[in-house]
């Protein structure tokens, strides 16, 4: 992210495509765009960029771009689809863009089918074509990559069905020997049955127009040694089916994660919470045919219209409060997703999540996210470096942690904040670190009142050299960091230039 000038924020852009200003230069006509003509569009005071096959005239958004107008001109003149994708697939360009549409692309570019048999004829008739010896050496990587994931696939990914009186069960064999619930993403709504599981990077998806209609209430079993996921629909009537559904596009596919919409499922608002002046925790209920489990160290996106105009964020689920008694359960009840939320007396997106009334619906995506807690596992120092609600991947971090890690000996959380009142579940952090010797707790402020006897400070190379240690000359370290964005950037930089290599940082970013 980068500065925005002032009146340059989302809503001031809303307020823009609004006013009725033409903001294509074409005065509302829409126009088919050739490749040629497109590449003309290049410049900053004029340029166009085509998504998913639409071609937008982006130059009165340049301002308003969050990431930046550098960040946009990376696709000036040409097809921004996959740089997009690679950096805001969340974001709906459609909704967003919708007054600068150009037109459409005139030859609609080659779509590259999502499948991986297609994936892997593309890479290769892109290998082909660009002998480069340095992008065919990469790009062989990838493609053994793919042929493993492909093999996979074959081998062991398919789905079957069948059905009694009164249930029906979505049996999916995937043989993964890890299986386990939070790689089991299930929705079933209105005939809808959605069922997604997740193996890395990769995705397999079973998703159908049920051929009848089943009670809202879905159950899973997971046989985690086996692999074998289960999917239990009650039926409305007793009576035969023929079918499962009619497939929709993507069903019974095995592709990159990164390659699927984000799918998105409505969550009631059941409680919202005060944490500070300016935080609330919000708890949203998962539809009854949902199965989702957020892993640690994910986040979410939540999506609302605003005047007219779909916008989406991403937050951390935390849990309901920070365990001290680590045989509780019921914080992963599954039904429930807990959200701490910092509501900016600006913030167009948080100004509408406050103004929600318990009862109220919100879309929640599935999670994403690059964390893996296997990284925890290999660990014997955990270091967690927080910035104001760069807290929130900690606590299910430290709950993981101090819970699951055996190995572990020290987990350390250096918390940054401006005042007092901003630090998040102080409290409870002081009780954890009372409570588990293992766990240690440091706040800095960078504004504190003069009656402050902790340190002070921003986030400094002399901070990090004082705080961050190894609780033993070779201790195996990882260093979580989340935060304002140069709160990380720093940080990691920081770090580095104390020793600490890339594999031992963790940022969580976006
Ligand atoms: P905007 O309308 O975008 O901005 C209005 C004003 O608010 C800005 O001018 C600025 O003064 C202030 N502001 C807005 N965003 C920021 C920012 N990111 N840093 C500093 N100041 C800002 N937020 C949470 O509260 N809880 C979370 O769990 C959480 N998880 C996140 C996970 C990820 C992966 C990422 C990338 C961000 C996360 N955020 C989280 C931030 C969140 O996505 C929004 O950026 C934030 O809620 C502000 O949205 P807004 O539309 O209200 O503010
Ligand atoms: P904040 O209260 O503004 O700041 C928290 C601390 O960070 C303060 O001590 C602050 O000090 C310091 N800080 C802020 N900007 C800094 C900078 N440029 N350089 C060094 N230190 C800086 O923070 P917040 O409003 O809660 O924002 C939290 C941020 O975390 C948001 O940007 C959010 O997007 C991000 N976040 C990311 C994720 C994720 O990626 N997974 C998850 C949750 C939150 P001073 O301002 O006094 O210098």
């Amino acid at each position: 992210q980068v500065p925005l000038k002032p009146g340059r924020s989302l809503m001031d852009w809303i307020r823009l495509t609004k006013s009725g200003k033409d903001l294509t230069g074409l005065k509302g006509r829409l126009i088919e765009v050739t490749e040629d003509e497109l590449a003309k569009h290049n410049k900053k005071e004029d340029c166009w960029i085509c998504i998913r096959g639409f071609v937008y005239n982006v130059t009165p958004y340049m301002e308003y771009h969050p990431g930046g107008e550098d960040e946009l001109m990376k696709a000036a003149g040409t097809d921004g689809t996959d740089l997009f994708d690679q950096v805001h697939r969340w974001v709906n360009y459609e909704s967003m863009l919708k007054e600068c549409l150009v037109g459409r692309m005139a030859v609609k570019p080659i779509a590259v089918p999502k499948g991986l048999p297609f994936v892997l004829l593309h890479q290769f008739l892109f290998l082909l074509s660009r002998c480069e010896i340095v992008h065919f050496l990469l790009s062989f990587m990838e493609l053994l990559n793919y042929i493993f994931f492909l093999l996979l696939y074959f081998l062991f990914y398919s789905y079957d069905w069948f059905q009694t009186d009164s249930l029906i069960t979505v049996v999916i064999y995937t043989k993964q020997k890890d299986m386990n619930a939070e790689l089991v993403i299930v929705d079933c709504q209105d005939k809808r049955l959605r069922g997604e599981i997740i193996m890395d990077d990769y995705s397999y998806l079973v998703e159908v127009d049920l051929d009848h209609t089943v009670s809202e209430e879905v159950a899973v079993n997971i046989a985690e040694k086996i692999g074998k996921v289960e999917i239990i629909l009650k039926k409305k009537d007793n009576i035969h089916w023929k079918m499962l559904g009619q497939p929709w596009e993507c069903h019974n596919t095995f592709i990159k994660r990164t390659n699927r919409e984000l799918f998105y499922r409505k969550c009631k608002l059941v409680s919202k919470t005060e944490v500070t002046h300016d935080t609330k925790l919000f708890c949203l209920m998962l539809p009854k045919g949902t199965h989702l489990r957020v892993p640690t160290g994910q986040h979410v996106y939540l999506k609302q219209t605003i005047t007219g105009t779909e916008a989406v964020k991403p937050y951390t689920p935390v849990l309901p409060f920070l365990p001290l008694d680590f045989q509780e359960t019921s914080h992963h009840d599954g039904v429930h997703i807990y959200l701490m939320i910092k509501i900016y007396s600006c913030g167009l997106f948080t100004q509408a999540l406050d103004h929600l009334q318990i009862g109220d619906y919100i879309s929640v995506s599935n999670p994403e996210g690059n964390f893996k807690k296997s990284q925890v596992q290999a660990s014997e120092d955990l270091i967690l470096l927080a910035g104001g609600t760069g807290f929130t991947p900690m606590v299910k971090l430290l709950n993981f942690a101090l819970t699951e890690v055996s190995c572990l000996r020290t987990v350390k959380l250096i918390f940054f904040n401006k005042t007092e009142d901003d630090i998040l579940w102080r409290n409870q952090l002081e009780q954890l670190a009372l409570k588990d010797e293992r766990f240690e707790v440091q706040f800095v402020l960078s504004q504190p009142t003069k009656d402050w006897v902790g340190k002070q400070g921003k986030i400094s190379s002399s901070l990090l050299s004082e705080f961050v240690k190894r609780s033993r000359k070779d201790s195996k370290v990882l260093i979580c960091i989340c935060g304002p964005t140069p709160f990380t950037e720093q940080g990691v930089q920081y770090l580095k230039d104390l020793g600490y290599s890339q594999e031992e940082i963790h940022a969580f970013t976006a």
